[in-house]
């Protein structure tokens, strides 16, 4: 009877410890927890308590970046889990990205590096190129022109990732990847004359009414995971009108919420699960950081996967219209 007690401590144990969120095996053999939090439009004031809640509920793997601008509020929040002995960075996986003012080659590792020092963190687990659009480097987080239109550094996405693929080789990122690529931009990173690394994971935004079939396909027919943002269909992003859809208030979602005895949110969260694709979902609000990673204890049936899966209608949230005449626009193919 004791026997049997320790034996189920012991797997209580294994199960709230640093796995208890399954993870995806990148092409490179390293482990990313399935489920992240996003940290865009967490304020400052609130992100360094969110992080801690969150790795205090079991969350692994914090997605920020540099242009969100709280990265030493983020690393503020991971330290002190570090140090109040709640987790050991080797349980954390951190991600970050290069943002588009930083693509020239000769800029990407001190870009990378203030990262680093803004997060008090000594390698990343992921560093993503934002997005293939580089774009003039200055002050200026989005140079625009006269006409609004974003100005490009003329850079090429590829000398771009041959410098990401230095952050490897000097150990400041254990992983690189990339985001908002289409299938032509990756093939042209896949056939780039000697390339040492392939992308580990595309983070681009997904949801039902985005279902992105054919770009998840095409990713992990090529041994690429897919990360999907804005899972709740960002209800928070500025440009939001009150015609735009809304994910939570999804009828078909809300009847399959209630089904689970789940919130919509959970099924939102759950559907990427089902399909191997990670997912990152932010919050600053306690009990919906709760909420969002209580993904593991139900299972949707085929049936309500395909009934979300037709809920799609090619909607984005995010465009970026003022970088849409770029020549590396990523929105111009079918996927
Ligand atoms: P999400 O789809 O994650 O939605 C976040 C919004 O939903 C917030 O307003 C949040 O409010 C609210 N929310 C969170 N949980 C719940 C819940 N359980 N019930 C109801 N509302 C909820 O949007 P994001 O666009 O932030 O995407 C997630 C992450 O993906 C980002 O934070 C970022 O890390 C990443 N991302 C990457 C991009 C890229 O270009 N690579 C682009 C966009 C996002 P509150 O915080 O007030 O609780």
């Amino acid at each position: 009877m004791l026997q049997q007690l320790l034996a189920e401590k012991q797997q209580l144990n294994l199960c709230i410890g640093a796995n208890m969120i399954p993870s995806v095996t990148l092409n490179n053999g390293e482990n990313m927890p399935i489920m992240g939090l996003g940290t865009w439009r967490a304020e400052p004031g609130k992100v360094t308590e969110a992080v801690k809640e969150a790795i205090k509920e079991g969350y692994r793997h914090i997605d920020g970046a540099y242009i969100y601008r709280n990265e030493e509020e983020v690393g503020a929040g991971i330290l002190a889990m570090i140090d109040q002995g709640v987790v050991k960075r080797e349980d954390l996986f951190i991600v970050s990205k290069l943002w588009c003012t930083f693509h020239v080659p000769s800029l990407v590792k001190g870009a990378c590096q203030k990262t680093l020092s803004d997060l008090k963190l000594d390698y990343l687990d992921l560093f993503l190129m934002h997005s293939p659009i580089g774009m003039k480097p200055g002050e200026e987080l989005y140079p625009i022109d006269e006409n609004k239109k974003v100005i490009s550094d003329g850079s090429n996405f590829l000398d771009t990732w041959e410098a990401m693929e230095k952050l490897v080789d000097d150990g400041l990122v254990k992983s690189i990847g990339i985001s908002n690529f289409n299938k032509d931009q990756i093939e042209a990173i896949l056939n780039k004359p000697g390339l040492k690394y392939k992308p580990a994971t595309n983070q681009v935004e997904c949801h039902p009414y985005l279902t992105q079939e054919k770009l998840i396909n095409y990713c992990h027919s090529k041994g690429i995971s897919v990360t999907a943002y804005s899972p709740l269909g960002s209800p928070d992003r500025p440009w939001a009108s009150s015609d735009d859809p809304s994910l939570l208030e999804e009828p078909q979602i809300k009847a399959i919420a209630n089904k689970y005895n789940k919130t919509p949110a959970q099924v939102l969260l759950r559907f990427h699960i089902q399909r191997n694709v990670i997912v990152i979902a932010k919050s600053v609000t306690p009990h919906r950081i709760k909420e969002n990673i209580q993904l593991f204890d139900f299972e949707m049936s085929e049936d309500d996967m395909k009934t979300i899966l037709s809920l799609n209608k090619n909607w984005r949230g995010f465009i970026f219209e003022m970088a849409a005449d770029h020549k590396d626009y990523p929105l111009n193919t079918e996927y």
